[in-house]
């Protein structure tokens, strides 16, 4: 035993690791060079989607893994575009955990940069890079927390699963679908952690961890017309433009109904709890039938991602028609962007709509590239959630934990939808660097400090379910 353990310290050092051994007492000072190399390098890859290379990324955990002992294996739809799944397997009492980050990226405006976007360069604190935020920073909190697991030998109550995933940035087929869909049994597990949450750093402390429970999903429609063309100088009254304005105009301005659930609810009565009395009589007073009104015309104006999560919304984001300005087109088309709430009927919403349009003349088409199989929320009262509420208030005292539905959609449908409980974490970031230097934006980056206390942070929401206790 002795000889074991002073080989796996001589070869922890040669490797320029931090040797762990204890699950409880890992020295997460010491463990930040680590954290940081791997992050640093998987930023380094150019993953940008199209067209992916996300094998690349593969390729470099893969050797990470081998060289610690971690079995790992590769899954591919496509060759470049491969996914990987390593276990460490536990003693089966409680079912698996899967963490999961996706290997691409969005792509580059080179020119946009002010620094290389696949350096990772450090600067006034941060690491700025493409993937800096979305997603290598869970990616590398779960590399590093599999290499912990190893290396402290923890004992386990139940196996934790890593998926590295290509193709979440609009392309999930060789990816969380194919994963989902050909290999579910691989990644089949009661609890998955991913990207969709974070924190607020606010004077310096986190004040909100905020952990997505929920997705609003993608329906995206087109409307078309078709009328008779003609000659510009001739008004017609079927005009294809003039109907498809008209729809247009009644669907951006349609406030659909509120339709609230679980986590939306918490969301709203925990905000209010920590805002000042102003917004928290309008938090409170959301589904108040007096005050009703005037909350939500506010909340469109000032607060849209707020409004948005109340409801299914129904945003115009495409005009086609035209092309002479003395010809009256025979077609007019208009994208629309329709996220529904969980719950939703699409029949009934969709019928609703085309009553509200009232013009026979404006058909509906469903665009469903894109959509998402209907899920409902992941529960609040998992110990998963309640894992993620202990460790937010240990690690950040005096934090509120929010569950958020998100607004866009991430790779957790496909998850949900085979009933894994499923939640967004994330590591803090300032409101101003949330809303400036976000993900895909053309200065993304995170605090150095974020990445360190988020991998810390996945590690003991991870442990807190499936440490043997
Ligand atoms: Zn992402």
């Amino acid at each position: 035993m002795r000889f074991i353990a002073v080989v796996a310290l001589l070869s922890g050092i040669a490797a320029g690791q931090t040797p762990a051994r204890n699950w409880k007492t890992i020295d997460w000072k010491a463990q930040e060079a680590e954290i940081l190399r791997h992050y640093s390098a998987l930023v380094q890859i150019d993953s940008s989607n199209p067209p992916g290379n996300e094998t690349a990324v593969i390729t470099y955990i893969k050797k990470v893994f081998d060289a610690e002992g971690i079995p790992s294996q590769i899954f591919a739809l496509e060759p470049a575009r491969a996914n990987l799944v390593a276990r460490i397997k536990g003693n089966g009492t409680k079912r698996p955990i899967l963490i999961m980050a996706h290997t691409d990226v969005v792509g580059v405006q080179r020119e946009k940069w002010p620094v290389d976007p696949f350096g990772a360069i450090r600067k006034d604190g941060y690491v700025w890079g493409r993937g800096s935020v979305d997603d290598k920073d869970k990616l590398a909190a779960n590399l590093v927390l599999m290499l912990l697991l190893k290396r402290t030998n923890a004992e386990l109550d139940r196996d934790v699963i890593f998926l590295a995933e290509s193709g979440e940035e609009g392309t999930t087929k060789p990816g969380i679908e194919f994963m989902a869909n050909q290999h579910f049994s691989q990644i089949e597990a009661e609890f998955c952690l991913t990207e969709g949450g974070g924190a607020t750093l606010s004077g310096g402390r986190v004040t909100t961890v905020t952990v997505s429970t929920t997705e609003k999903l993608p329906r995206r429609i087109r409307l078309v017309v078709n009328g008779t063309s003609g000659h510009g100088s001739i008004p017609r009254t079927d005009n294809a433009l003039t109907h498809l304005s008209a729809a247009v105009a009644k669907l951006g301005t349609w406030e659909t109904p509120l339709r609230m659930n679980d986590t939306t609810r918490t969301y709203f009565e925990r905000l209010a709890g920590i805002s000042p009395p102003e917004a928290a009589a309008r938090y409170n007073g959301i589904t108040d039938t007096k005050r009703g009104a005037a909350i939500q015309k506010y909340l469109a104006e000032n607060e849209p991602m707020h409004y948005s999560m109340l409801r299914t919304s129904v945003v115009p984001t495409i005009l086609n028609a035209g092309f002479r300005m003395n010809v009256i087109p025979s077609e007019a088309e208009a994208t629309i962007d329709v996220r529904m709430a969980p719950g939703e009927d699409d029949k009934a919403f969709f019928d609703q709509m085309q009553r509200l349009i009232g013009d026979p003349a404006v058909k509906i088409q469903r665009l469903t590239d894109g959509d998402r199989p209907p899920t409902p929320p992941s529960r609040l009262d998992t110990d998963m959630f309640r894992a993620l509420e202990t460790v937010s208030k240990r690690m950040y005292p005096g934090s509120v934990t929010l569950p958020t539905m998100l607004t866009g959609a991430t790779d957790m449908a496909f998850l949900r939808a085979k009933g894994m409980q499923s939640y967004g974490i994330g590591p803090a970031a300032s409101d101003t660097d949330r809303t400036n230097y976000g993900a895909h934006s053309d200065v993304e980056r995170l605090l150095e400090s974020s990445l360190y206390s988020f991998a810390r942070f996945t590690w003991e929401a991870v442990m807190e379910v499936s440490a043997t206790k």
